[in-house]
């Protein structure tokens, strides 16, 4: 069952200094976190430590436990294969990294650590968010993203009531840390991406199965969009320019297109809710001398999976669940 998808929605604020809650649009955390804003209860801006932060919407139906398993949940990862049923994290490791590490025994209990880290699955927002962050922050601008759709077990336990984001940055939870036995899904309240949405950390066991594409979907040529783009970056030069004076070494001005290119994506971006535009930009970046069709293509399905998700469920729906 699939929950409305909306990047826009308004959050709920709680005040962790005199516990007024209230809700907000994006725009608003936006200046909240420049210091724009404060507190309607207390007055506090964001700079103090029990200051208010996004917390779940009590009308969040994920906190149904009946329905969890109901819902599909959404995981991106540049895995193809994901959740890998035999997963060796040492698979790829050099001899000279094994000696580093300190030997075999180390390396046996690393990849033990590895592989009892909690996977994740969140709302269909939090999955492209991620991508995004990943794009910008984790040098995975080129790399192939997939899109899974994830369907529970129908007899799964889910943990009473949600944890506070339990991952540091780069999401790494020990499961049984989240998970005590009898339990096969913890919810917790994501900060990182849809905040104030509810994600899951979750054992392999938990999941039925999974549906799969690659994103994003290419935008399709004959969309306004993706024609102009390209009819504009071919009428300019792609020829990055060296510059001229002192220090000329080695410095070279971006071509036409690649500025055009950044101004195209920018503008798109401007459609987009306030908290995905710097990084929808910087996952749209041109690098010179790519093809400008296949630049546009990408930009205007990146920019889709935000502004027109029912085309990529349509994708998946399309898509022969594989079981896990
Ligand atoms: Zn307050």
């Amino acid at each position: 069952m699939e929950r409305r998808i909306d990047f826009w929605r308004e959050r709920q604020m709680l005040c962790g200094r005199c516990d007024h809650r209230w809700r907000v649009d994006l725009d608003w955390i936006e200046w909240w976190d420049q210091v724009k804003e404060t507190c309607p209860g207390c007055g506090m801006t964001c700079e103090h430590e029990d200051s208010p932060r996004v917390t779940i919407d009590s009308g969040d139906p994920a906190l149904d436990d009946d329905r969890v398993a109901q819902f599909s949940w959404y995981h991106t990862s540049t895995q193809p294969d994901w959740p890998t049923r035999h997963f060796d994290p040492a698979a790829s490791l050099t001899a000279e990294t094994r000696r580093r590490m300190g030997g075999e025994q180390r390396v046996s209990a690393w990849a033990a650590r590895q592989r009892a880290k909690a996977l994740h699955a969140g709302t269909y927002e939090a999955a492209v968010h991620n991508m995004l962050r990943r794009m910008r922050d984790q040098a995975d601008r080129r790399s192939q993203f997939s899109l899974y759709r994830v369907r529970l077990k129908p007899s799964v336990v889910v943990g009473e009531g949600w944890l506070v984001d339990p991952s540091d940055f780069v999401g790494d939870v020990m499961l049984d840390e989240v998970c005590p036995p009898g339990v096969d899904v913890a919810r917790y309240l994501n900060y990182h991406e849809d905040p104030g949405g509810l994600s899951l950390a979750l054992g392999r066991e938990a999941i039925a199965s999974v549906q799969r594409i690659a994103v994003p979907l290419p935008g399709t040529w004959d969309g306004d969009w993706v024609r102009d783009a390209v009819a504009a970056l071919e009428g300019v030069s792609g020829t990055a320019v060296p510059a001229t004076g002192t220090p000329a070494r080695s410095m070279r001005l971006p071509s036409a297109r690649a500025v055009l290119s950044r101004e195209l994506g920018a503008s798109l971006a401007g459609g987009l809710p306030v908290n995905l535009r710097a990084q929808f930009a910087s996952a749209a970046a041109f690098t010179e001398g790519e093809d400008p069709e296949q630049w546009a293509r990408r930009t205007s399905g990146l920019f889709d999976l935000i502004d027109d998700p029912a085309r990529v469920l349509a994708a998946l729906d399309r898509q022969d669940p594989r079981e896990v």
